[in-house]
């Protein structure tokens, strides 16, 4: 069933199934970012985080300059080591993980999301039970790349960081991260490309199979919040397929923009909510 409007109705059909449910696999996407702050689609967003980007390059959105070339080696790496700095350094837990963690922290749980920005870790989610497909910014990777080795960016982001000025748009070319195998220019841990190196995170879905298994026959939710269609085959097709394989199971999505029709619109077990994720998760904190 859909659900659109009825705050009252929205909680008590969320209460009642997290109550019940023996097992939660939670998909998250960008929309439970964009309800913490991290909006990657917005200009507003991208201009408080990037100053000076808009005018020089004409860039609107994080998303937009994600996939941008810039000019030179240097200023793509002073794009680079500056948005590692914000968003998966300098950003705060955002409220609406704080809020998951308080709801699901003492329930049975893992997570697979799209997300790169760390938020999960960051609001005190075990690392252990999250499968992040698409990498996650505090790594770097060889951009051969020569092994599947990844390497911790923190102190390399940081160290860069301390020779440019908020105003600069180049980084030094002696700065610019080398593999330490093949001395090949270091990138982004993150699915930009075919050059990423997927086989560390790709390997995490043997633990969310795991849970899957472990907790078969169980009283199943699929907890679907802020997975749009920029990627829908990694969490919103998956959970529909895994939803729709088991007769127990309950689905819950929460989305602000859910418009489309789905096979799992029909289920009376499963609930898509038309939402705002930042009030719907902290009311129902409020209750746990
Ligand atoms: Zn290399």
């Amino acid at each position: 069933m859909v659900i659109t409007g009825n705050n009252t109705e929205i909680y008590q059909k969320i209460k009642t199934a997290l109550d019940k449910t023996e097992a939660i696999i939670i998909g998250a996407g960008a929309g439970l970012s964009a309800a913490a702050g991290l909006a990657y689609d917005n200009t507003d967003t991208f201009n408080t985080l990037f100053p000076g980007y808009h005018d020089r390059y004409g860039l609107k959105t994080i998303n937009e300059a994600d996939f941008y070339r810039f000019p030179t080696p240097e200023e793509q790496y002073a794009y680079w080591v500056k948005s590692i700095a914000a968003i998966r350094y300098g950003y705060p837990p955002g409220k609406p993980y704080l809020d998951l963690y308080r709801i699901v922290k003492d329930k049975n749980h893992v997570i697979l999301t799209t997300n790169t920005d760390g938020q999960f870790i960051k609001s005190g989610f075990d690392p252990e039970k999250i499968c992040f497909p698409q990498g996650d910014l505090s790594f770097f990777q060889c951009s051969i790349p020569c092994t599947d080795e990844r390497y911790s960016n923190e102190q390399t982001v940081k160290q860069i960081l301390s020779h440019i000025g908020d105003n600069d748009f180049s980084i030094p070319t002696a700065d610019i991260p080398r593999c330490p195998h093949c001395g090949s220019p270091l990138v982004p841990n993150v699915r930009m490309n075919k050059i990423f190196v997927e086989k560390p995170w790709i390997e995490k879905y043997d633990m969310l199979n795991d849970f899957l298994d472990a907790n078969r026959g169980k009283k199943m939710l699929f907890l679907e919040l802020g997975v749009g269609f920029n990627t829908p085959r990694i969490i919103r097709y998956e959970f529909e397929f895994l939803f729709m394989m088991r007769k127990y199971a309950e689905m819950i999505r929460i989305n602000l923009n859910v418009i489309e029709i789905s096979l799992i619109h029909e289920e009376d077990r499963a609930a898509v909510i038309q939402g705002d994720l930042g009030p719907i998760l902290n009311k129902l904190a409020e209750g746990y």
